[in-house]
């Protein structure tokens, strides 16, 4: 674990490779308003945050925390848990897709999970923004890595925390709109804060945009995007096949309507492809390893059941 001080009153605590599960660095972001602190992600559940909390107590906070949640993605809201007297804040998408996948994840990524885990959603959402005027503080929809992707603002000391919108050396795509996530990266470099944050990723510099976004227009146009030796391209192979997988996830929640049922919808599926429930842990490997025809094979018999 790793706590550093941005600015005057940011304060950036990284749980490092190694120290915790997650295969990566991975940041929660404090910011100590004048009136509020607010606290941006909760990691991988609510033990893994008593260091906030004891940080809380120690600098007089207790009591007045905003948790807000940057997306829906598990290693930013298992510990949404550990704050039972605070109000947590997301865009009404992110609450929407974490309780729609909370059960899959929770079962599927159960290596994930080292301590207690229980869902606890966000209870305030917003749209388009949510702004603080007293501590110059905003929680504004970005969407890009997620659809229901949001950044914090904090204006009085232009320091940005993104999520994971930016990352080294490529962003991964969970949405299937990558237009907008171009549009979202420009508008975001566009502020010309002075510190940038990436969850997995820490402070980055301003060139992490441009580097992202060419990222991004290159899997657009799937032309072969070449990295550098022994750079890691984990993420790159993932979001070529994903998008391919995400196309059916889509076409089934589009014909189903309301009654769209994310775990079932994957289970099915699944085991159309070929892999059985044990497999799930797996879920991101076995998206790599499948030649996108076997999708087409499996929606069909998804569809006539
Ligand atoms: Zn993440």
């Amino acid at each position: 674990m790793k706590i550093r001080e941005i600015g005057k009153r940011g304060v950036l605590f990284t749980f490092e490779d190694g120290d915790s599960p997650m295969g990566c660095d991975t940041s929660v972001y404090l910011v100590l308003g004048e009136k509020r602190a607010y606290l941006c992600d909760t990691f991988l559940g609510p033990q893994w945050m008593d260091v906030i909390k004891q940080y809380l107590r120690s600098n007089g906070y207790e009591g007045r925390l905003i948790v807000f949640n940057t997306h829906s993605d598990f290693d930013h809201v298992w510990g949404n848990g550990a704050f039972d007297d605070s109000d947590i804040l997301a865009h009404t998408l992110a609450r929407k897709r974490m309780k729609e996948r909370w059960e899959f994840d929770y079962s599927k990524l159960s290596r994930f999970r080292q301590v207690d885990i229980f869902m606890r959603l966000p209870n305030i959402t917003f749209s388009d923004s949510l702004f603080f005027e007293d501590d110059g503080v905003e929680f504004r929809h970005m969407p890009g890595h997620t659809v229901c992707s949001s950044v914090c603002l904090d204006w009085q000391e232009s320091v940005l925390f993104v999520g994971d919108l930016l990352e080294e050396p490529v962003p991964v795509t969970l949405w299937g709109d990558l237009v907008t996530f171009t549009e979202t990266l420009k508008s975001l470099r566009n502020l010309n804060f002075s510190t940038v944050i990436s969850a997995h990723s820490g402070v980055v510099g301003p060139e992490l945009f441009e580097k992202n976004i060419e990222y991004i227009k290159d899997l657009l146009l799937r032309k072969e995007i070449a990295f550098p030796a022994g750079a890691d391209d984990g993420a790159h192979p993932f979001n070529v096949k994903y998008l391919k997988y995400l196309k059916y996830e889509e076409m089934a929640r589009a014909k189903e309507g309301e009654s769209f049922d994310f775990s079932k919808f994957k289970r099915e599926f699944w085991a159309f492809v070929g892999y059985d429930q044990e497999r799930m842990a797996e879920e991101s490997k076995i998206i790599i390893e499948t030649p996108p025809e076997k999708y087409e094979e499996a929606w069909e018999r998804y569809l006539h059941g």
